[in-house]
């Protein structure tokens, strides 16, 4: 229903509402509260204890403004009540002075300090207070919303309350087994609560099943998509090895155990005639690739294409590279895509592929592009899945009848969050580090200790090896980070000639980047310095020394994947982590890299840190947004939730039976929103 037919509410409100994404009664509904305001008791300033964080009724008795220094503004209140006085504080909001007259009553929510007998209270939120209002929410939990400037509390609080009280309950879409199993409240009960509690422990089993609920639909719409998928009759890939098993006698090593074991759990999948959609966790070096060049093969002898899909180009040309190198004497072509090929040159490509004289497409996204056609596509391969969307991958797949999936991923994705972001695949670890391999000396150094950083780089040039050096995005702007890379470039040329310093940066066209990448491929420059992240995915058996410049902005999982790019000779390579943050929350992270090689326990800990959103850095993409729940905190609901999704979509997978409708319903919306959003 319209927001504009509830008293309150005019043109203006609902403008500012909807400028917030409100546009109806049900978005007021799941606008949930950011915190509470506990009413229950009324506390007094003579009462607030150190670091307490309460909600007091007070005066205020007269207003100063300081200014210690410039970018700082301090607001200082004297107040008090019936019990005694403080000063209430605020900081950087000089505008309020107006507001706070003297005489003016105000219900102020805030941490107490208490130093030397005086009781000073910095002010987090603020209402205007009046008896009336007082005598209204006397008692209560009070919600507090997130809400606009020019939005009051009080229309919140309003609104919602007109809602809950005069439009029909919502309906419940679990089954009443399922609410009992898992010990929540019913739906309405607990959207009632979470706007209006009537006591903490309501609260708490009220955020758990909208948190549940959150996870649930999550895991439903994975769990789905992963039946539809296994029903639609796929293709069956058999073992025939024609081609397969000349590859692996032809290459200069053997398979590792854990690569052996990946493989085989690909075959009896590509075998099934259903569509395979397996993820591929490996740390960098794992040999995934090598696990992909066989599913491909697989795919071409049993007459089909593959396709393999990179984020970036160089990595794609790398692929590329391996994977002719590969298959090419075993007489198959492999074709690269990308969005820099000639006009002529890539149409030739693509009535190649469409006639099927190339068995293997390897590219970036040019390979979903709409012109692209596929003879007879039989196995779709994603790397370092996580910079792809579903959508992408979807896309991709589309480009066949049903093909096989596989998805690569270097990032090792901690268990909470593989559920949350792959939880429709099936995954297979190579946990298992091809033989001969050193593990790589992490070293982390302050700024001022560069000097030992200028030493280790010169001896290892001088020993005929190569040296990345990534500089991280510190400014907002493209510019000034160029400058900052620039910078480190001219600096390490003057300490490090004659040997010369490259410098690759994510605004050069990509041909002139490619350049500088073969001129390091082939040993002409020593130390290559970055600014992203991504174009050092490159394989160069001769870099030795990763160096990270402002390391302490890297997530940990960004920094094992940097340091995964060295230490893939026989040589001992050295990860060198630089730093001049004092900050012990940042070195105690830091340590962290110098003494674990785990990717896995690295994941976890940034995951505990840092939350999901920021584990691959800003430009994630498939992470589903929440609005109540938080990982890792809430992971026991997340395992409850996954388990009921899954064993309904066993039971009743069209979701046919009476008892299922309402969540047929809802979960056709959340399917919509996953493919498109
Ligand atoms: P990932 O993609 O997992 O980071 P790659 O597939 O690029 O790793 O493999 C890294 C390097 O290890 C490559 O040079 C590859 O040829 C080599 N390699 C792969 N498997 C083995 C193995 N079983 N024994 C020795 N070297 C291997
Ligand atoms: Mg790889």
């Amino acid at each position: 229903m319209d927001l504009q037919f509830i008293k309150g509410i005019g043109p203006k409100k609902k403008k500012l509402l909807e400028q917030m994404g409100l546009y109806s009664t049900e978005d007021m509904l799941r606008h949930y509260p950011r915190r509470y305001e506990d009413r229950t008791r009324r506390f007094a300033l003579s009462e607030l204890e150190d670091g307490q964080v309460a909600t007091l009724a007070v005066w205020v008795v007269n207003v100063t403004e300081q200014r210690p220094r410039s970018g700082l503004h301090i607001l200082k209140a004297g107040i008090r009540d019936g019990s005694g006085v403080g000063v209430a504080t605020w900081f950087n909001q000089p505008y309020l002075k107006v507001k706070l007259a003297a005489g003016t009553g105000w219900l102020l929510t805030g941490k107490a300090r208490r130093q030397f007998g005086r009781l000073e209270i910095a002010v987090q939120d603020m209402e205007p207070f009046s008896e009336e209002g007082q005598e209204e929410d006397a008692g209560r939990i009070l919600a507090v919303y997130p809400a606009a400037a020019g939005l009051q509390q009080k229309l919140f609080r309003q609104v919602v309350a007109w809602v809950l009280d005069n439009l029909p309950p919502l309906e419940e879409y679990h089954p009443p087994m399922v609410l009992e199993k898992y010990g929540l409240p019913a739906r309405m009960e607990a959207v009632e609560e979470v706007h209006r509690p009537r006591s903490w422990e309501a609260l708490d089993k009220a955020r758990e099943r909208l948190v549940f609920d959150e996870f649930f639909f999550l895991q439903l719409s994975l769990a789905v998509m992963r039946k539809r998928d296994f029903r639609e009759a796929g293709i069956s890939h058999v073992h025939q090895g024609t081609l397969t098993d000349s590859w692996v006698g032809s290459l200069p090593f053997e398979l590792t155990g854990a690569q052996k074991r990946v493989i085989g759990e690909i075959r009896a999948d590509m075998a099934e005639p259903y569509a395979m959609a397996r993820l591929v966790q490996g740390d960098v070096g794992s040999g995934k690739t090598a696990a992909a060049a066989w599913a491909l093969l697989l795919a071409v002898e049993n007459g089909r294409q593959g396709a393999m899909m990179a984020p970036t180009e160089i990595l794609a040309r790398q692929h590329a590279e391996t994977l002719a190198g590969w298959f090419e004497p075993l007489g198959l072509k492999v074709g690269f895509f990308s969005g820099g090929l000639g006009q002529k040159e890539s149409r030739l490509l693509r009535e190649a592929l469409a006639a099927g004289e190339i068995h293997v497409a390897v590219g970036t996204h040019a390979l979903i592009q709409e012109k692209m056609v596929y003879r007879d596509l039989g196995l779709v391969i994603i790397d370092e899945q996580h910079r792809f969307g579903v959508r992408q991958r979807a896309l991709l797949q589309e480009k066949g009848r049903h093909p096989d999936m596989l998805i690569m991923s270097a990032t090792p994705i901690p268990r909470t969050l593989a559920l949350t972001l792959y939880g429709d695949l099936d995954v297979s670890i190579l946990d298992e580090m091809p033989p001969g391999r050193q593990p790589v000396e992490t070293i982390c150094i302050l700024e001022k200790a560069r000097e030992k950083l200028d030493f280790l780089l010169r001896r290892e040039l001088d020993r005929g090896n190569q040296a990345f050096v990534v500089c991280p995005l510190i400014e907002e702007s493209e510019v000034m980070d160029l400058q900052n890379a620039e910078e480190v470039c001219r600096r390490l040329e003057g300490k490090l000639k004659p040997y010369r310093v490259g410098l690759l940066h994510g605004r050069m066209p990509g041909d002139e980047k490619e350049k500088v990448m073969e001129a390091f491929s082939r040993g002409e420059i020593g130390a290559l310095v970055s600014t992203t992240v991504v174009e050092v995915g490159v394989n160069v058996p001769s870099a030795t020394v990763m160096v990270v410049e402002n390391s302490e902005r890297f997530g940990l999982a960004q920094l094992h994947q940097l340091r995964g790019r060295v230490g893939r000779g026989d040589v001992q390579a050295y990860c060198i982590l630089v730093t001049n943050t004092n900050e012990p929350y940042a070195l105690q992270r830091l340590k962290l890299m110098t003494e674990t090689n785990d990717g896995f326990r690295l994941a976890e800990e940034d995951l505990l840190l840092r939350g999901p959103g920021e584990m691959f850095g800003a430009r994630q993409h498939g992470l589903p947004e929440f609005r109540l729940a938080e990982l890792p905190k809430d992971l026991k609901l997340m395992e409850r939730a996954r388990e009921a999704a899954f064993r309904l979509a066993e039971e009743d997978p069209e979701l046919e039976k009476p008892e299922h409708s309402g969540l047929k319903r809802v979960i056709g919306e959340k399917m919509a929103e996953m493919v498109n959003g």
